[in-house]
């Protein structure tokens, strides 16, 4: 591949935040080519989904990107539903958090945004629910999306009918740099040979793994693994966010059950008896009755962790490399925002102040400090 024309961009990495960004350039004309090492090690084909801005406490600048990504997700998805013919499974069907005790509840970051529910609210919110839980919060404006089984598909698609160029089991190994500029990659193909590929821009999206493309990258592996039980239809309507473990209920009845959080992990494969165990603790102590569900599957994936948890958008210190990585337990419910802001950014578009601001915020230059 030579990607000599001046609208060309190379993409490293086809996860979520790679598809969603290479989504955003090939739709605006660009000449989009794709390098994914591993298809189905993609993070984006672990996630549960979930929409969750406030139901996972986000706050300062990461809340105000979250809730800026979520009003863009209906137009977003609306789309790549379009683009692709697939429905991608996107529901605001507001997650609900359950407290022991009002002081917890009170200290809950997002506790303004959130409805007060009492034990008998809880119980007529979900029914079965454990009776260890007094107090709730629901949160109507969050949700969900079938990332899994949908959502990746669709961008996929999307892209490819918009000309995206993928290679699939192609590793990054080095980038090439003259003048501290990026002028291409040494790539690892599936037939086992090193290439040389030119690229006029490149965006680095290597999820868990961008620390070996670029070792500046402050980015670590954390492990989650997860596990789907299959509940009669409709049972569960809302999504049910423990503190330890939540349950996803999609459409047909499948509930996703996630996800343990292993910092250590490195990059380990498979799932434990022990990360197993605990998600069976997890949903005794959610909904008991969930026990009896028969278990659908088992799998795990690695979350681009950073050091302080915020994702790293923008500039590296290389002309013409970006970087859009580090999305940590969030990047599904990011990728609207992340692509939007990366399109703008390369283009030289203008910014709002607010999107400058994440930019500041999420620079790899924060790390350098
Ligand atoms: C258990 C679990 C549950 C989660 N639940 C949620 C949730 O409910 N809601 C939410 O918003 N987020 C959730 N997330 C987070 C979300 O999945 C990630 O933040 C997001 O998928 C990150 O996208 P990414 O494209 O950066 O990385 P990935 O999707 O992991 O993609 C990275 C890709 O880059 C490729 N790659 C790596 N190195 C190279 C190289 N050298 N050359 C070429 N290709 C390379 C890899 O093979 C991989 O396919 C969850 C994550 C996990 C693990």
């Amino acid at each position: 591949m030579t990607a000599n024309t001046k609208n060309s961009i190379l993409i490293v990495g086809g996860g979520l935040i790679g598809l969603s960004i290479a989504y955003e350039f090939a739709r605006n004309d660009f000449k989009v080519s794709v390098l994914s090492k591993n298809r189905s090690e993609s993070a984006g084909f672990v996630a549960a989904g979930m929409l969750a801005t406030h139901a996972e406490g986000l706050e300062h600048e990461l809340l105000k990107f979250g809730q800026q990504s979520q009003r863009l997700i209906p137009e977003w998805i609306k789309n790549i539903e379009q683009d692709s013919g697939i429905e991608c499974g996107l529901r605001k069907c507001g997650i609900v958090v359950p407290f022991t005790n009002m002081k917890d509840l009170r200290k809950f970051p997002t506790y303004k945004y959130g409805k007060y529910l009492s034990q008998k609210d809880l119980k007529n919110e979900i029914s079965g629910i454990n009776s260890i839980w007094k107090h709730g919060l629901v949160f109507e404006e969050d949700g969900q999306i079938d990332n899994r089984r949908r959502l990746m598909r669709a961008l996929e698609r999307a892209c490819s009918l918009h000309g995206v160029q993928f290679q699939e089991g192609s590793e990054v190994k080095d980038l090439t740099i003259e003048k501290n500029k990026i002028i291409g990659a040494k790539v690892l193909n599936a037939t086992g040979e090193i290439k040389d590929l030119r690229c006029e821009k490149a965006i680095l999206c290597s999820g868990a793994w961008s620390k070996a493309v670029l070792n500046k990258i402050p980015v670590f592996p954390v492990k989650g693994q997860m596990l789907s039980i299959q509940g009669p239809s409709n049972f569960l309507k809302r999504v049910l966010f423990g503190p330890d473990t939540y349950l996803v209920p999609r459409d047909d009845g499948l509930i996703i059950v996630g996800a343990t959080v292993e910092k250590d992990s490195k990059f380990n494969q498979g799932n434990t008896p022990n990360g197993i165990k605990q998600l069976q603790k997890g949903i005794w102590s959610l909904l008991p009755e969930a026990m009896n569900w028969p278990q659908m599957e088992h799998w795990w994936g690695f979350r681009p962790c950073t050091p302080d948890f915020k994702p790293i958008i923008g500039k590296s210190d290389i002309e013409n490399l970006f970087l859009a990585t580090g999305h940590y337990r969030n990047g599904v419910l990011f990728s609207a925002i992340t692509s939007d802001i990366i399109f703008k950014f390369i283009q030289d578009k203008t910014l709002s102040d607010s999107e400058i601001s994440f930019l500041e915020k999420f620079s790899l230059k924060r790390f350098e400090i």
